[in-house]
């Protein structure tokens, strides 16, 4: 009697769930789900199983049709697909973490008293700091090591300048790489006073230093690593496009993802080193999880802030200098037939006009052979205006960080003139050229928040909303396409559109629900992710 009870209750069971409709993971409701598909549709309802999207729709639609075992009111929140960062760097964020902070100290004195907290907290045995910046103190001069030897006698202490080509080291170290008051190391400078060594080093006499400074360990990298995609995930960024690994990095990687501890999508750009150049014709293009490897980061030339960058016409501040190419010409166009035969794409590092109407000419070989390499400028940052139009012609795919616009504007003009401030940081040109456009931040340079880049590329203002009208608006472009930059637009530039970067049917159930509307305005408005999903798992909640 009370299993034909049981059975015929199992059955009714059995039949509501078939009414009910099909059994789903998780379904999120109540929502503004931006799906970014072709028609920019926004929906209320997702319906997920095994990490993957089932359904977007209606509230009434998803949730008759569905049953779940979880269920999600968002309380009419924002979801678009979790955001990338197409060109950001977590190893070199990692060492910045490890290593003793010295940015914005406002004296000498200042420098001192974190490196003591520095030394008490870690106990390390030798210290490495960057940050310092002489010109932000009251004196301006180049600091010394006197203290430094009194307080650390025995401890190796090697304190980088800000822009990294001076550093301040002290008497342990010295000795310990055998530098006196009469070594004299071509390109570089030893500063001397009094026939005594200061400790302040620069140019090339930094580099006998770099050989005795110690890795930190795996452990504290790894730690660092997770820290990292943490303060990722609140922002709502589910991947990043990390631009420039070395062989053994990819190991370390893997490792974590082995473990299932980092579940951040990776598209891992590798250095154009001999061992990873032998990786990408041994392995091809290569995936493990969500780690993508099928491209290299190739420098093109230096940084406009310190005259690096390659210019067509001589800087407007420094009369014949015209900044110069990273890598030789032969060499770009060696790793240009290397990504010819191994299918990987070419992403080059080009700031200059000069450099990047090199890269067009070395791209434009390469799609002529395959039209969908997809090549890659990254930061794209001072183009001559009759170049826009290469972008689409040669089939060159724009990678740029907003931030940096709003960062430069202090001494852009200075450098390169009013002229060629008509091609430089030119956005809204490039997008109306190309048609997509990747969008990132080049983290550790510029802070990681997305709505900063947001904020950078629509207001064209910095996090203190300076300046006050906004730098070369002519180049702004809209939030909508913003967002595109940083999910379906930055999927295409790492060939992952088929997975990744839209609300859609099929494709990886990798969102953020945000904390407060996704807007722009002109005074810059912080948001966050409330919940953050990678493949349908929940990896981040405010609570
Ligand atoms: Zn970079």
């Amino acid at each position: 009697m009370y299993q034909k009870i049981a059975s015929i209750l199992l059955l009714f069971i059995g039949l509501t769930s078939c009414f009910k409709g099909k059994h789903v993971d998780l379904i999120i409701h109540n929502a503004q789900v931006h799906t970014l598909n072709e028609q920019n549709s926004i929906q209320d309802a997702i319906a997920i199983k095994d990490g993957k999207i089932v359904e977007v729709g209606p509230e009434r639609q998803i949730l008759n049709k569905y049953t779940s075992d979880e269920d999600i009111d968002a309380g009419g929140k924002d979801i678009y697909p979790g955001f990338t960062d197409a060109h950001g760097h977590i190893l070199s964020l990692v060492q910045q973490k490890l290593n003793l902070d010295l940015n914005n100290s406002q004296s000498f004195d200042e420098v001192l008293v974190r490196l003591e907290k520095y030394e008490q907290r870690t106990h390390r045995k030798f210290i490495i700091g960057r940050g310092w910046d002489q010109s932000l103190w009251a004196n301006k001069e180049f600091p010394s090591n006197e203290q430094l030897n009194k307080m650390y006698p025995n401890t190796p202490i090697c304190l980088y300048r800000v822009d990294g080509h001076a550093i301040l080291v002290n008497e342990a170290l010295l000795k310990k790489v055998n530098i006196t008051a009469a070594t004299k190391i071509e390109g570089g400078q030893i500063e001397v006073k009094d026939g005594k060594c200061t400790g302040i080093l620069t140019d090339n006499a930094v580099l006998p230093i770099l050989k005795f400074i110690p890795k930190y360990s795996k452990k504290e990298i790894k730690e660092t690593i997770l820290e990292i995609q943490e303060e990722l995930f609140q922002y709502g960024i589910t991947g990043v496009h990390e631009a420039g690994i070395e062989n053994s990095d990819i190991q370390l990687f893997e490792e974590l993802i082995n473990s299932n501890q980092l579940s951040l999508n990776i598209y891992a750009m590798l250095t154009p080193s001999e061992e990873n150049i032998a990786f990408s014709k041994k392995k091809g293009i290569y995936k493990h999880k969500n780690l993508s490897i099928r491209s290299f980061k190739v420098m093109g030339d230096g940084a406009l802030g310190s005259h690096g960058a390659w210019l067509k016409k001589e800087y407007a501040d420094k009369k014949g200098h015209f900044g110069a190419l990273a890598t030789p010409e032969s060499e770009l166009k060696r790793i240009a037939t290397i990504c010819e035969l191994t299918g990987y794409q070419m992403n080059t590092h080009a700031i200059g006009d000069a450099t990047n109407s090199l890269i067009f000419q070395i791209y434009k070989s390469l799609n002529e052979v395959n039209k969908d390499h997809r090549s890659r400028i990254e930061h794209a940052q001072v183009i001559d205006p009759n170049e826009i139009k290469l972008f689409s012609e040669f089939g060159v795919f724009p990678s740029v960080q907003p931030t940096h616009a709003v960062s430069d504007q202090r001494w852009a003009e200075q450098r390169i003139g009013k002229e060629r401030l008509k091609g430089a940081y030119a956005y809204r040109s490039i997008l109306a050229n190309y048609g997509m456009i990747a969008i990132g931040t080049d983290f550790p340079i510029e802070n990681i928040d997305p709505f900063l880049t947001i904020h950078a590329a629509v207001q064209r203002k910095n996090a203190e909303n300076e300046p006050l009208q906004g730098f070369l608006t002519q180049e702004a472009i809209s939030i909508e396409d913003c967002i595109k930059g940083m999910t379906i637009w930055a999927a295409f530039a790492s060939f992952e559109e088929a997975r990744l970067g839209t609300l859609e049917k099929g494709k990886d159930a990798t969102f953020a629900i945000f904390e407060n509307k996704v807007i722009s305005t002109p005074n810059f408005q912080p948001n966050f992710a409330y919940m953050t999903f990678i493949k349908g798992k929940k990896v981040y909640s405010v609570e």
